[in-house]
């Protein structure tokens, strides 16, 4: 029998192309609601660049068509859509309209969300109430169901939530929010037990504190500088670029076996 000679350097060849096929999107349809800002658009572009075509949903049509130039100029096929996700109507005609323009979703992940207006808690009103919860669990909800509609007879796909670390301690005047990241993480793990068996995995990410239109105007404040930072032990606030890994990683065949679970981003600051 002839010796296996491997040389270091074919080696190193075939090691590079296990780890970037593991990771390679190029068969892959995903759609990234919330994807025309902050965290959305980091994955969404993360998931292009590893060669993903690519849907962005969001209302802001200014932000929908400059996210659409960013994604093609990477050089895939992409959409962005007008919608509102706190619309059923919309979420069901936009999941139509994309699945109609790739022929086929792989992931998607539900990550458009409103933040809380700081208000107390006795002074919230039930539009404040619903507003949130509008957007936050009900357009999951509705996202999601169209997803599965879809993916359940093709037995794959991938469901990621943007859920928050609000949901796992007190968050004064922001009581519906992290109830509506908490909801999610419970409807993430439903999913993951009632469609495993179709091949369809379920995953929350919990971002920590991260510089978005979300937080714009008071996370590089003063208090928030002194009271918060500190309490980050890598000693900086997250980008939407830091999701960009997570988000491939989701999308790949590398997580084919990962399901129910809620992955935090935070730079350690639930940890302290
Ligand atoms: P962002 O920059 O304000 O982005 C929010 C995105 O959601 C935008 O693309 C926005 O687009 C979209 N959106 C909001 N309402 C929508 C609606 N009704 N229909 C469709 N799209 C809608 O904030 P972000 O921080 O990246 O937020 C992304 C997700 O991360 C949210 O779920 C948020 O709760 C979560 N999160 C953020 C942080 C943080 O520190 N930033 C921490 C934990 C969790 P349009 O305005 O164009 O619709």
């Amino acid at each position: 029998m002839q010796p296996l000679s491997v040389t270091p350097s074919s080696v190193h060849t075939e090691r590079s192309t296990m780890t970037s096929s593991l990771f390679d999107l190029s068969d892959k349809c995903v759609v990234v609601t919330g994807g025309n800002n902050g965290i959305g658009r980091g994955m969404a572009e993360a998931v292009a660049r590893a060669g993903a075509t690519v849907a962005v949903w969001g209302r802001n049509e200014e932000r929908n068509a400059e996210t659409l130039a960013s994604l093609e100029s990477i050089g895939n096929p992409s959409l962005a859509l007008g919608v509102d996700v706190s619309d059923e109507s919309a979420v069901v005609d936009a999941f139509a309209e994309t699945l109609d323009a790739f022929g086929h979703i792989d992931a998607v992940f539900a990550n458009a969300g409103v933040g809380a207006g700081a208000t107390r808690f006795e002074d919230m009103s039930t539009e404040e109430w619903r507003w949130i919860f509008g957007v936050n669990m009900d357009g999951v909800f509705w996202t999601f169901r169209e997803a599965v509609k879809h993916m359940k007879p093709r037995g794959s796909g991938s469901l990621v939530v943007t859920s928050s670390v609000s949901a796992d301690f007190g968050f004064p005047r922001g009581e519906h929010y992290a109830a509506s990241k908490a909801g999610v993480r419970a409807m993430i793990q439903g999913l993951a037990v009632e469609y495993g068996r179709y091949g369809i995995r379920a995953n929350a990410i919990a971002p920590g504190w991260v510089v978005t239109g979300m937080t714009d105007g008071f996370i590089e404040g003063d208090r928030f500088e002194q009271n918060v930072k500190p309490r980050i032990p890598t000693g900086r606030w997250g980008t939407p670029e830091d999701f960009g890994g997570i988000a491939v990683y989701l999308a790949s065949d590398a997580s084919q076996w990962h399901t129910g679970d809620t992955i935090t981003i935070d730079g350690g600051y639930t940890q302290f």
